[in-house]
């Protein structure tokens, strides 16, 4: 199949969350089944485009501010394709500095960009004008998040009669159901669609997507069941479950060969399975840089240090781990939490860690090989969050050999098993309240557990050995393109059958 993906993150050029990676190796999974993948994505500031690429000049069709004087605002806008190889697929960067020449992907310091509408309707009318002047007929229009909303719904009203873009079957993955892309009904001239879309004071651009593509789908099947509940649904509930089986549940994996123990080049020493020494190089080396104190407090194998890494939002729970850090340093563990976001959040977790710098590190920034770091040196990883549709941490750590203390929720559920509950298959440790109680009690298992060398060693060798590759997801979604296709042939028969009536 030909497979035009939108996409606001794809690593290793724009990165804030898994997006990046889910979008990354699933386009190199499907590239690997035979399939051809574009991916169009802003060139951020200091993206770099891969060796190879070639350059060519666009011009499309801009909105303009109805109530803006100025005359000299064009209607069109000049954009640069830059399109290269991308190890399995192709990577397709719309150039226009004044959108995406910017410090941040979404925004800055807390505040989104007011033009964040106009920015991604740009990048969506970009890559459909791109496969209308291609004229090489695909047969997916795959659409992430919110921000490829533009693109899905122009395909359907804007390029209703251009027959490349629109016989094309469309698929939107939502990776989490919180952000919308709410645009104000005085903003929406941004969005080149239709007036009557979306309701009187504005658009939900995520709910129109879901309402709009052939196929919609989460990334695992837990959440996908939740957020048809009023409770997660955020708002979107009623919508999910009218699209019956057309919203379905499709587990993320991770790359496995990005993230491997034994072949990362940026941890102190490899290791593997069958070597867990280098393991413990990684551990203590990670302990002495922070100035952890590993060894007093009688733990003959030192104490365990706890990892967290993550977006600093309320959705990842680190409000709980903030709440429940005494509790969990008094029961023996060292804490290194590496996070941006929420100042509010940092602030907090900061001021705890002056009070206990020789147990607990709070890293303010954005540091990829830091988080390998944290990854391969951790015993345990926690992942408290309040949702989580899938989560890349818990299964990236597992792979690493650092066990999961996570949150019964979303695709926690469907990828942490408890070891407690179930000794012979557990993989981590799981609890359900979002309290800070439940946290420090989970952290506490896990702590007893750690205590029993065998039963520990264990614990993580089994984790190492879990399949979290991407082989059986990517064809998982090439069945959705298969069934979108098929309902998109059925379409126009319902809509005509609708005219009958
Ligand atoms: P989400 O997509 O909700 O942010 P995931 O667990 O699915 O959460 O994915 C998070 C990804 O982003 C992981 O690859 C994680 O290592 C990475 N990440 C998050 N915060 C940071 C950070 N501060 N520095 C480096 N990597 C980070």
């Amino acid at each position: 199949m030909r497979i035009a993906m939108v996409s606001s993150e794809c690593e290793p050029y724009a990165k804030v969350g898994g997006l990046a990676d889910v979008v990354d190796a699933l386009a190199r999974g499907l590239g690997q089944l035979g399939h051809e993948v574009d991916v169009f994505l802003p060139l951020y500031r200091g993206v770099r485009p891969p060796a190879g690429s070639h350059r060519r000049a666009l011009a499309v069709a801009r909105a303009t501010d109805p109530s803006s004087a100025d005359e000299d605002e064009g209607d069109v806008a000049t954009v640069d394709l830059l399109t290269g190889p991308a190890d399995g697929y192709r990577i397709r960067l719309v150039d226009h500095p004044f959108s995406y020449d910017r410090a941040g992907l979404y925004g800055e310091t807390g505040a989104d960009y007011p033009d964040n509408a106009a920015r991604f309707t740009l990048l969506g009318r970009v890559a459909l004008e791109t496969i209308s002047e291609e004229g090489s007929q695909i047969d997916i229009l795959h659409g992430h998040d919110w921000e490829a909303g533009p693109a899905l719904l122009m395909q359907r009203h804007l390029y209703a009669s251009d027959s490349a873009v629109a016989s094309a079957a469309s698929v939107l993955t939502c990776h989490n159901l919180a952000y919308h892309g709410w645009v104000a009904r005085g903003q929406a001239w941004q969005l080149e669609l239709p007036e009557t879309l979306g309701a009187p004071d504005g658009i939900d651009l995520l709910r129109e997507a879901v309402a709009v593509a052939d196929i919609v789908n989460t990334v695992s099947p837990t959440y996908a069941e939740e957020s048809r509940t009023a409770a997660m649904g955020a708002g979107l509930d009623d919508l999910l479950r009218s699209r019956a089986d057309r919203y379905l549940g499709i587990i993320n994996g991770i790359d496995t060969t990005l993230w491997d123990p034994a072949a990362d080049s940026i941890i102190p020493v490899p290791f593997s399975r069958d070597d867990l020494s280098g393991k413990q190089a990684c551990r203590a080396e990670l302990g002495a840089r922070h100035g952890l104190q590993l060894g007093d407090g009688g733990w003959e194998r030192g104490a365990p240090i706890l990892g967290m890494i993550g977006r600093l939002d309320p959705q990842k729970g680190f409000d709980l781990l903030a709440s429940a850090a005494p509790g969990l340093l008094e029961a023996g563990a060292r804490i290194v939490v590496l996070g941006t976001g929420d100042p509010a959040l940092v602030r907090g977790l900061q001021s705890l860690a002056t009070t206990r710098p020789d147990r607990l590190v709070v890293l303010d920034r954005f540091d990829r090989d830091e988080a390998r770091r944290i990854y391969a040196g951790a015993d345990m990883f926690l992942m408290p969050s309040r949702f989580e549709p899938c989560g890349q941490g818990q299964m990236i750590s597992m792979r690493y050999g650092t066990v999961p203390v996570v949150r019964a929720t979303g695709g926690l559920v469907d990828t942490v098993r408890d070891a407690d509950a179930d000794p012979q298959a557990g993989t981590g440790f799981v609890f359900g309240p979002a309290e800070p109680e439940a946290l420090v009690e989970a952290g506490r298992r896990a702590i007893a557990a750690y205590q029993d060398e065998g039963r520990w060693r264990e614990l993580v060798q089994r984790d190492m050995a879990l399949d979290f590759s991407w082989g059986g997801p990517a064809r998982e979604y090439v069945a959705a393109y298969e069934r979108a296709v098929a309902s998109r042939r059925q379409a126009p028969l319902d809509a005509a059958q609708r005219q009958l009536a």
